[in-house]
């Protein structure tokens, strides 16, 4: 079943930007830090989705790249799909630019891809095999 997994959010401040959530009453998780996409961040469960709050922790990260560029924000909407390897496959039959060609296995063990903003009208998309927990 496909569904939204999260929408990442680039913020400047974890500490000022999870200050909404928390005062809506949503329990906002831990921060943790992702060493290897050069981020902190936090998850606030919604329903059956989440909110991711990505914050840099180097100047050279793809997050601080897009705040430079475009702001605070939303950075990604991420969809968790049945079959990975098999939507990937269609998409790069179908000529839809994917931000690196392989799966990725992330920290936690998912696996997970980006299609790139191209095309997708402007929004980066991640796709998910299965729910990741505290993963950009
Ligand atoms: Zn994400």
């Amino acid at each position: 079943m496909f569904q939204i997994d999260h929408l990442g959010i680039a913020v400047k401040s974890l500490t000022a930007a999870k200050s909404i959530y928390e005062k809506l009453g949503l329990n906002v998780s831990p921060e943790e830090t992702v060493e290897q996409e050069k981020v902190r961040l936090v998850m606030i469960p919604i329903g059956e989705s989440r909110v991711e709050l990505l914050e840099s922790t180097s100047e050279d990260s793809t997050i601080a790249k897009f705040i430079a560029k475009r702001g605070e924000g939303l950075h990604h909407i991420c969809m968790r799909v049945p079959d990975l390897a098999a939507t990937v496959a269609k998409l790069k039959t179908d000529g839809v630019r994917l931000v690196s060609n392989e799966i990725k296995i992330g920290a936690g063990g998912h696996r997970y891809v980006f299609v790139h903003p191209q095309s997708t009208a402007g929004v980066l998309l991640e796709l998910v095999e299965s729910s990741h927990e505290n993963r950009p």
